[in-house]
């Protein structure tokens, strides 16, 4: 007979010197420069303190994102798998199901060069000019530090991925373009950035690009401007009806809400001439994937009746061309979804109050939960990320560690 064990989650202790390691593992990782697309070193970093822990070589993979982002990176994502421990059942409170730890390894420019200084509980950069670039070396020690753990006490667990992350900073590069075959089949997944670590996102804005190119025909402006068919013209059509029609800036439409922007137009060389050529970006978001495509939809439909109004004495009009691309998709998880669940439960062990958060901008929780595994993001206690007065609060740091060492020992379920 299988007995049923009733397990609360316990809290998590760590004695002075325990955490003296985690502290200085972390100050260390913050040193090593590290921007995005010059992801090596600390991934070797991560790699050696996995084996030295008795990781095994073959579980430890690097993914081949990098060849597909943007700028050319030195390493795709980190990623080291662990077979579970733990009994498929008869444990309640504890889930067998595979869950997924992230986080992000690229620091933005400002923190490369950081020297970090401890005063107490707090981290800063000794120099003025340099980010601490604890967003995110505090993301990547919490779940370095987890894996650690558990190898070195031999710690029960269900199956888990570990992923370091490239080139977050520059649009959610490596998330984007992860190879997921190598995650395995997580059902869950918890991602450490910047914040609070009793802050959970649930939920983050989806962005859209627009570059629109609108042709006119060339004309003497002084000579013969009737013949002409001016792209400045058209482009100025088009904005003014979005801007009339409530489809610019801040767009409210019943209860949806979006937001859209046209942020860059260039165009025109001389007074003399009827522009032919004008460049246009815009910008679409919204929480609501719809209601963003339809945003994304009114901008083209403006320009494509702009372009129809705008004619010469021969009846001839211009043409515009219009290319756009997703930065990334919105998500928004139900607070009964299990990650959330498993998260708020944690959280609460470890004696902390869970609070629940929707990002106004993208992270990397987008692309992992449009991979199809829904994604909780947390903080490691980091304040004033991207600026010089960046720090890192080492007694939330302990926090996320403990957070994060007993979401992927199974509690929370
Ligand atoms: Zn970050």
């Amino acid at each position: 007979m299988v007995r049923l064990q009733t397990l609360q989650t316990p809290k998590i202790k760590r004695n002075a010197k325990e955490r003296e390691a985690l502290y200085s593992q972390v100050i260390e990782m913050m040193a090593i420069p590290g921007g995005s697309g010059q992801e090596a070193g600390i991934a070797e970093y991560i790699r050696s303190s996995l084996l030295a822990a008795g990781a095994e070589a073959a579980a430890i993979r690097f993914d081949s994102a990098h060849r597909r982002t943007r700028i050319k990176g030195e390493v795709g994502n980190l990623i080291y798998r662990m077979s579970g421990t733990l009994p498929r059942a008869g444990t309640t409170g504890v889930s067998a199901a595979h869950r997924m730890l992230s986080a992000h390894m690229d620091t933005v420019p400002i923190c490369v060069g950081s020297r970090p200084q401890r005063k107490g509980q707090k981290v800063t950069s000794l120099d003025s000019h340099t980010g601490l670039g604890a967003d995110n070396r505090a993301g990547c020690g919490v779940i370095l530090s987890t894996a650690i753990e558990l190898l070195k006490q031999g710690l029960p667990h269900p199956p888990l991925t570990f992923v370091w992350f490239v080139q977050e900073e520059v649009g959610l590069q490596g998330s984007r373009f992860a190879t997921t075959s190598l995650f395995g089949k997580p059902r869950v997944a918890f991602n450490w950035d910047g914040g609070q670590p009793a802050k959970m996102t649930i939920g983050a804005t989806g962005g859209y690009r627009m570059v629109i190119d609108v042709s006119g025909i060339a004309a003497h402006a002084g000579v013969c401007p009737e013949r002409g068919v001016s792209a400045i013209a058209i482009a100025a059509v088009a904005i003014a009806d979005l801007q009339a029609n409530g489809w610019h800036g801040s767009i409210c439409k019943g209860k949806r809400r979006g937001t859209s922007n046209v942020g860059v137009i260039r165009g025109g060389e001389a007074t003399n001439v009827v522009t032919d050529q004008v460049f246009v970006r815009v910008e679409a978001r919204s929480h609501n994937r719809p209601f963003r495509e339809r945003i994304v939809q009114e901008i083209e439909k403006a320009f494509k009746r702009a372009v129809k109004q705008v004619k010469n004495e021969q009846g001839q009009i211009g043409t515009v061309s219009i290319k756009g691309h997703l930065d990334y998709e919105s998500f928004c998880l139900k607070p009964t979804e299990p990650c959330v669940k498993i998260a708020e439960s944690v959280i609460c062990a470890q004696g902390a109050t869970p609070i629940s958060a929707i990002a106004d901008g993208g992270v990397d929780a987008n692309w992992i939960t449009e991979h199809g595994i829904p994604t909780v993001s947390l903080g490691c206690g980091q304040a004033n990320v991207h600026m010089v007065t960046e720090s890192l609060d080492l007694a939330q740091y302990l926090l996320a560690c403990n957070i994060g060492l007993s979401i992927a020992q199974g509690f929370g379920a």
